[in-house]
């Protein structure tokens, strides 16, 4: 049989790049499967080499809100694309996002623009270790804050597990003060506590899990991070790479009423840009080069273009509320509905979503944390995801992965991509 454009182009890249890829959760190989090699994207559709059209539920992982190609992001990007692409000098668009930023997100006074959700997290936690002047930091098991050294630790069986890294290349030292506890368990973190107590600078949580497969926070979960965080002089740290502006304006902090002191940001903020942020209370982010002693620098951060993109996008989002009333309603009832052909499949998968983030966990136990979701059978979802794919319909390659939805998905699509999950299960 004749290869498709993307395996021919698989094979080539394999030779040139890593896995053939930029990033490794684009290899499908989770799936047994090999890229679709995308050529062009428009509203809530994507297509590859091949002119295959899909339905795309992963939207570049989360900064796709509006869909692929909106014109006002769009019309942003060339018209500051003809001003010259980087200066590496102050600019007036930065301090246009910067106060946008600021008057969508009331626990941010200051912020500091970077290039990606890891540069955002590594340095928000070395402002919270220069701040506090303290060196552990908790983070949960399960939960992705990028991939630099002291955050590359997620393994380690529960409460207090002194950090082991999880990839080659890590030096032990580096994880040594990281500390693990267990998403949704407040005794996990009052352990650590009571082990460390006022040797810990920060605790930094994804507000929902969308890492291991969509987790949201249990009621008062969230509140009692704040809480214990406020005991100890610790400072609360919100991976709002996913959730921000996501969940709604002022992100999962203003969904569930909690305040951290320091909120970072990524993907999103650029409408597809490589851009990230973290920002906070102003004695806080006044700790930051050159007004402050713990240094962090960027020759790209604040680059017109990005920031061009990421204006025209939050400020729609800003002035237009009503997208996230409406998103959030078809998401409900799209995650309600896939629950629904789930349950009639008779196979007892759970469902967990949370406005337009969700997941289908292949197992019959409630996922609300790593460990439950580790019971999912990963080959039962790559099955379904090969299937899907096969059938126009793109979802993330694994398991412990969002499902995004965004604004430009219709009715029309949607029911489209349930009908195909109900034949999944009618014929498999
Ligand atoms: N934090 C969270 C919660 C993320 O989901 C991710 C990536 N998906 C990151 C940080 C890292 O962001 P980036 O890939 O832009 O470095």
């Amino acid at each position: 049989m004749a290869i498709t454009k993307s395996e021919a182009l698989f094979k080539e890249a394999v030779q040139y790049i890593p896995g053939g890829v930029n990033s490794p959760v684009r290899a499908f190989g989770s799936i047994g499967s090999t890229p679709r090699f995308i050529k062009k994207a428009d509203k809530a559709l994507m297509w590859d080499e091949d002119d295959n059209e899909y339905i795309d539920f992963i939207g570049s992982w989360g900064p796709m809100i509006l869909g692929h190609n909106h014109p006002l992001v769009l019309d942003a990007v060339l018209e500051y694309a003809k001003r010259g692409l980087s200066y590496g000098a102050a600019t007036s668009i930065e301090v246009d996002m910067a106060k946008l930023v600021c008057s969508m997100v009331p626990s941010i006074d200051m912020v500091r623009m970077v290039n990606s959700g890891t540069e955002a997290v590594m340095s928000a936690v070395r402002v919270a270790r220069g701040f506090t002047r303290r060196d552990k930091i908790i983070k949960f098991n399960g939960c992705y804050h990028g991939h630099s050294d002291a955050l590359l630790v997620k393994a380690g069986s529960g409460v207090m597990t002194a950090g082991v890294p999880d990839s080659l290349g890590v030096p032990a030292g580096c994880t040594a003060d990281t500390v693990t506890a267990d998403y949704n368990s407040l005794e996990s973190v009052q352990d650590c506590f009571d082990r460390y107590g006022e040797q810990i600078a920060a605790i930094i949580v994804e507000p929902v899990g969308a890492n291991m497969g969509t987790v949201p926070p249990k009621p008062g979960f969230l509140q009692g991070l704040r809480d214990i965080c406020d005991k100890y002089g610790s400072l609360l740290i919100f991976d709002e790479v996913i959730t921000g502006f996501r969940m709604q304006a002022d992100g999962a902090q203003g969904h569930f009423g909690v305040t951290p002191d320091l909120t970072t940001f990524g993907k999103i903020i650029g409408a597809g840009m490589p851009v990230g942020a973290y920002g906070g209370r102003r004695e806080i982010m006044e700790m930051v080069s050159p007004v402050g002693a713990v240094y962090q620098a960027g020759t790209l951060s604040g680059n017109p273009v990005a920031m061009a993109a990421g204006i025209a996008q939050l400020t729609y989002l800003k002035e237009h509320p009503e997208v996230y009333t409406k998103l959030n309603k078809t998401a409900d009832s799209f995650f309600s509905e896939l629950q629904k052909i789930v349950d009639e499949s008779g196979r007892g998968y759970q469902v967990n979503h949370i406005c337009s983030l969700g997941s289908m966990f292949c197992t019959t136990q409630e996922v609300y944390d790593y460990e439950t979701a580790k019971t999912s059978d990963t080959k039962a979802y790559a099955d379904y995801c090969n299937y899907m794919q096969n059938h126009g319909i793109y979802l993330a390659p694994a398991q412990f992965e969002a499902m995004f939805i965004s604004a430009a998905h219709t009715q029309e699509q949607l029911a489209q991509t349930l009908e195909t999950a109900r034949n999944y299960f009618k014929n498999n």
